[in-house]
């Protein structure tokens, strides 16, 4: 390595204003107000830095960590002062193709790049010690380079054995900075070190087919359908539309190994991280270069993952939506199991919806991408009729056991005939106690977790709110404490109402930890393991106790939505829903959409093997079009069809664009008036779309911020994007929402948002 400049530059001179061209960086950094900034690039990184790198870009006093987006070299500015790069992490590179990616989803997101890769590279792997070590090239005497005397006597203070750059700055007492530039002119070398982070990633046996069996003509079919993507210029994205137990995993590893076999890498997203180890023992048994990824792993196993899967030492990469951002080299194969799945959805900046930036990231790369589902989500039914997706699908189960036999229990009746508020009717009861007797397992859902929802006077009606959300606080009576499931304020529950001071409170309606409690005094000896938010604890909490259901640990397993997904228990043969319309009363557009989908997912979890199923499922409204579609007594086109005429009628997706702007702040009245100025800037650029009235939010207090919002609808996707960029044009305001921002209050932008709360 030799310098350019002059032996012995003035450290820190002024540069001549239009110089002889330098090697400049534009670096995005993640911090709000800014997007990208220039840099020069010291001699030392000259050679080594592309496009991609993270670096130390300094800031002020700081070193901000950002990615190189452009490397050019041009005169220096000369109407700003342009300081050097003050480092680079060693093996973070964000490859070209993820860095596509990334500008699309900042755009489309309404973010800057560097909050788009800040969002969704893990800080873990930008903020790992940045470890360099500061070798001599020669001993001094013999080093040939013009040396100041300076530079001589700071060199002899170095040891000749390699050192760590933190200590030679101490031993020479001297700055990173002159170390560089001797490096620059070849004195020393300066290299980074990957930092051995080597660290076993926890992963659980959990009953695991063999991945192993001749394929079904279905199967057959729908790999050769996929596959053929592989070698066409455009592939179709594909739906994979297969009842739950129909085999979609050995369609994925069939797919997975054809795909390395030509020498690219596979992704594969999951929703939920306890999905992850039993499908990573499926995946690993066929596919040995497996590496898991998800959110829940702490910083080290983050960063761990990253680089391995940069260094090449993936073939399949397998995780929870941030998977995506996974730096492989050569995607050539991407599948979203459970594509229905609202966890796919982030809700922090940047607010992307992995699915659908899988659709973008493959027709990028010009790869197949495979969503999968039992359930498919409305806005992949309509890109299916509108022939966008080649459909393939999936009717049996290979490894037999029929469909399980559904069963509606009308609660009102019910508590009619039992005389009281009966949670669990007689027939769920009779079945779990037929299930213990011979030996088989359950599986009871209930959408709710806590003792129970509402903690309220029984003589003036009076609720204990969070004070933070302005929301019921759940009553959980194990720890004795009442939770806000949003925040996570608890306190102890009054004994005698805060408002009109009766002694006593009731605890109303249900949660899934009396409902354990309830089944466990109706049939003492059944065996439980509670899975929700409060038993999971721990982050492979969720993974332990489904496999300890797996190991026979329980008869039965009663939670939340946790246990709907894609498990594959071959012992269980029954499922049993409490409550199952509650989630219909809910003031949201979808949600007659996740009620079908929840339901007919839990249902699919009965009777997966050589056993039939029985699934039972209680409401009070019976005829409910999602539920007897869920349970096969309507039929799921007809119901679709509805959904779909349904939100074409109101201005929902799939058929037309949303979008939602979110003001939040500790002062109602600024966010308000934040709120109203926004949604006249909107309305006025309004065109093809609508822009309603700004509100407050669903939540109009959350975690201490007061919400307001104003929903868009336009005819399309890319009308809501057009808005924007109109948007973006009249405004002055520098962020890249277009509207003004301060301290005081927040503005979130929500593209294609799940819900409206
Ligand atoms: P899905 O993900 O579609 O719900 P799975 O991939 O979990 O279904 O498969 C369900 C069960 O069927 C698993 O136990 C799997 O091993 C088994 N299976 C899948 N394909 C075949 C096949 N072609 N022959 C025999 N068994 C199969
Ligand atoms: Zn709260």
């Amino acid at each position: 390595m030799s310098g350019t400049e002059p032996a012995e530059p003035a450290l820190g001179a002024p540069r001549a204003a239009l110089g002889p061209p330098v090697l400049l960086a534009e670096v995005a950094v993640d911090r709000p107000g800014l997007d990208l900034l220039t840099y020069s690039v010291p001699d030392d990184l000259a050679g080594v830095l592309a496009v991609g790198d993270c670096v130390a870009a300094p800031l002020g006093q700081q070193d901000l960590r950002g990615f190189v987006v452009s490397l050019e070299r041009r005169p220096l500015p000369t109407t700003f002062t342009v300081r050097d790069l003050a480092g680079r992490q060693f093996g973070v590179r964000v490859p070209p193709a993820l860095l596509g990616l990334a500008r699309w989803g900042a755009t489309y997101y309404r973010c800057t790049l560097g909050q788009f890769l800040g969002g969704v590279v893990p800080s873990a792997v930008k903020t790992a010690r940045m470890t360099e070590t500061v070798e001599l090239v020669a001993p001094v005497q013999g080093f040939a380079g013009a040396l100041s005397k300076r530079q001589r006597e700071l060199l002899e203070k170095l040891p000749v054995e390699p050192i760590e750059l933190a200590a030679a700055i101490i031993l020479a007492g001297t700055t990173a900075a002159t170390l560089r530039k001797l490096a620059g002119l070849g004195a020393l070398t300066i290299t980074s070190e990957d930092h051995e982070l080597r660290r076993d990633i926890v992963e659980t046996e959990l009953s695991a087919g063999d991945e192993r069996h001749p394929l079904t003509d279905e199967q057959a079919a729908a790999v050769a359908a996929v596959a053929a993507g592989f070698d066409s210029p455009a592939p179709q994205p594909t739906l994979l539309h297969g009842i739950t137990g129909s085999g979609k995993t050995l369609v994925y590893c069939e797919l997975a190994e054809r795909c390395i076999a030509s020498g690219r890498q596979v992704l594969v997203l999951l929703p939920e991280i306890g999905l992850t180890p039993q499908l990573a023992a499926r995946f690993r048994r066929r596919i040995p270069r497996t590496v898991v990824w998800h959110s829940a792993f702490a910083a080290g196993e983050r960063a761990e993952g990253w680089r391995r899967v940069a260094a090449g030492e993936a073939d399949l990469v397998l995780g929870t939506r941030s998977a995506l951002f996974a730096p492989l080299a050569r995607p050539g194969l991407i599948i979203v199991d459970e594509e229905h799945d609202p966890s796919y959805k982030s809700e922090l900046t940047p607010r992307y919806h992995a699915r659908d930036l899988a659709l973008v990231y493959a027709k990028q790369l010009a790869i197949p991408v495979v969503l999968g589902s039992a359930t498919p989500s409305l806005e992949s039914i309509a890109n299916a009729r509108a022939k966008r997706y080649q459909v393939v699908r999936l009717t049996r189960r290979p490894a037999g056991g029929a469909l399980p036999v559904p069963e509606l229990v009308d609660m009102r009746r019910e508590c009619q005939e039992q005389k009281q508020l009966a949670v669990l009717s007689r027939r769920l009861v009779e079945e779990l106690a037929t299930v213990r007797a011979r030996g088989e397992q359950a599986i009871v859902l209930l959408n709710r977790r806590g003792w129970s929802p509402i903690l309220s006077c029984p003589a003036c009606g009076f609720t204990v709110e969070c004070v933070a959300c302005a929301i019921p606080l759940t009553f959980h009576r194990g720890p004795g404490l009442l939770r806000c499931h949003y925040c996570g304020h608890h306190q102890a529950p009054p004994t005698r109402c805060p408002s009109c001071d009766h002694d006593g409170m009731d605890a109303k309606g249900v949660g899934t930890e009396q409902l354990a409690s309830l089944i466990n005094a109706a049939l003492p000896d059944l065996r439980m393991i509670r899975l929700d938010a409060d038993t999971v604890g721990t982050k492979h909490g969720h993974a332990r106790l489904l496999a300890a259901f797996a190991a026979g640990a329980a008869d039965c397993l009663v939670g939340t939505q946790m246990v709907a997904k894609g498990l594959d228990f071959p012992r269980v043969t029954l499922v049993g829903v409490v409550g199952a319309d509650r989630s219909l009363a809910i003031p949201e557009f979808r949600a007659a959409e996740r009620t079908w989908q929840l339901i007919a997912q839990v249902s699919g979890r009965a009777g997966r093997a050589d056993k039939p199923g029985r699934v039972i499922v209680q409401a009070y409204d019976v005829q409910a079009a999602a539920l007897q579609a869920a349970l096969g007594f309507a039929s799921v086109k007809d119901f679709l069809d509805n959904e779909l005429d349904l939100r074409r009628a109101y201005g929902y997706p799939p058929g037309s664009g949303l979008a939602r702007i979110l003001w939040s702040g500790p002062a109602p009245a600024k966010v308000q008036l934040a709120a109203i100025d926004g949604g006249r800037r909107l309305a006025a650029v309004a065109d093809d779309c609508r822009v309603l009235e700004p509100c407050p939010a669903g939540m109009p207090l959350l975690k201490g911020m007061h919400r307001w919002h104003v929903l868009i609808k336009g005819p399309s996707r890319g009308a809501v994007q057009r808005l924007f960029d109109r948007l973006a044009e009249s405004s002055n305001a520098t962020g890249p929402s277009g509207l003004p921002e301060s301290n005081a209050v927040r503005v979130t932008i929500d593209i294609d948002p799940l819900h409206t709360s």
